[in-house]
């Protein structure tokens, strides 16, 4: 590494921090130890013991440590799914008595855990439009301990007010929690921002692949150690075959997000000039109510947007089927492009009217693209607009 690059860039951290290279026998690829617990090595103390449940074998701290390198982060935690580890961070953070401020379009399941489960613990939330920092003081309390937000919300692709975020959570004495799935270390990173915490659904970006489930929270070593007891005593921790295959996709993180930025950026800019589309959502976007903060916050703007036909819904289902390359798929992040109706498979737990007064309209069509050639996209898009 140069002088003037003390820390490596993300595209060298990706493949090679996490463990000394080359691994055990000179494997250059760090292996999966299946074993789920290990002999003494003289202490006994229990802190010490190499345990699956309790994240502290080999393979493990090597995924750990990739991932704390990715997010600049002193520590890292894996776990067996996102949710388990937005839980895993709000389950230590909060207590009886307790109240958050959130997010209101966060992702369905954190919202419903925050709505439903965790009022069941005595624990209150108050969610807020996380874009207007003038509508946040009247939702504070003497109670309130922590600020939950997303980089980038689903499925409009709003980009709330990140750094008033941050200076709100630090003149209150609250804890700041991130979900930074949708943007990726590549194009935002956290703890940087003066976020005290990041977690991810690993199970999008991270991994990549469509081909696992899994989570990961990102911050200081003590923290970290915290929601990591949490997550031990809930049990949410990530199998050895799925955490390798993890680390197999994070080597390629930057590669892929910056190929997903591109054909964001291009299938955006494309679909907003063709006639029969009515809206475009995409912080990239001049038009993006976001465009002007986002650009000052983020790398990049990600691979995910949506889009209105103004044909409405009928014309949407002529324009799906008529799709040749995306798969009609929920879930986000992999190599292939999805196309979904977030009115009928994430947000269909709201009510119509909720929906339309977010923007969720019956025939919005939200896309997460993959990695292949953009000109292919655009042709296969354009090509089934004008069959729409
Ligand atoms: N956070 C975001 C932004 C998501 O999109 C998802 C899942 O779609 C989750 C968290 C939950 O992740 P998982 O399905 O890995 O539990």
């Amino acid at each position: 590494m140069s002088e003037q690059h003390p820390v490596p860039r993300i595209e060298t951290r990706a493949v090679h921090s996490g463990a000394r290279s080359p691994g055990p026998e000179g494997s250059v690829v760090f292996p999966i130890y299946q074993a789920t617990v290990y002999a003494y090595e003289g202490s006994t103390d229990y802190h010490d013991i190499k345990y699956l449940r309790l994240s502290s074998t080999p393979s493990q701290k090597y995924l750990h440590g990739k991932l704390a390198a990715l997010e600049g982060a002193e520590a890292a935690l894996a776990t067996s799914s996102g949710m388990a580890a937005a839980t895993g961070c709000l389950m230590t953070l909060l207590k009886t008595g307790d109240h958050v401020i959130a997010g209101d379009t966060l992702y369905g399941g954190t919202h419903s855990f925050l709505a439903e489960d965790a009022p069941r613990h005595g624990i209150a939330c108050t969610f807020v439009d996380a874009c207007r920092p003038e509508t946040w003081a009247a939702a504070a309390r003497p109670e309130t301990r922590v600020f939950l937000v997303e980089t980038i919300t689903n499925p409009m692709m709003r980009v709330p007010r990140l750094k008033e975020v941050v200076r709100f959570a630090k003149d209150r004495g609250l804890t700041t929690i991130i979900d930074n799935t949708f943007a990726t270390p590549v194009n935002f990173r956290p703890l940087a921002a003066g976020f005290d915490l990041a977690f991810h659904s690993a199970t999008k970006y991270m991994n990549g692949h469509s081909d696992l489930v899994a989570g990961c929270v990102v911050g200081p070593a003590a923290l970290v150690e915290k929601v990591r007891r949490t997550v031990n005593h809930y049990g949410g921790i990530l199998d050895p075959h799925a955490g390798f295959l993890l680390t197999r996709g994070l080597k390629t993180l930057a590669l892929r997000c910056r190929a997903q930025n591109g054909n964001g950026t291009a299938l955006a800019r494309a679909l907003e000039a063709h006639p029969k589309v009515a809206a475009v959502n995409y912080p990239g976007l001049e038009t993006h109510p976001d465009h002007k903060h986002a650009r000052e916050l983020l790398a990049g703007f990600g691979g995910m947007l949506s889009l209105r036909l103004k044909g409405g819904l009928a014309a949407v289902e002529r324009f799906i089927p008529a799709l040749r390359i995306p798969y009609h798929a929920p879930s986000l992040g992999g190599v292939e492009t999805l196309v979904v109706r977030p009115s009928i498979t994430s947000h269909a737990g709201l009510s119509k009217a909720e929906r339309d007064a977010s923007g969720i309209t019956d025939d919005l069509v939200r896309v997460s693209c993959g990695i292949e050639a953009a000109e292919d996209l655009i042709d296969d898009f354009t090509q089934a607009l004008d069959r729409a």
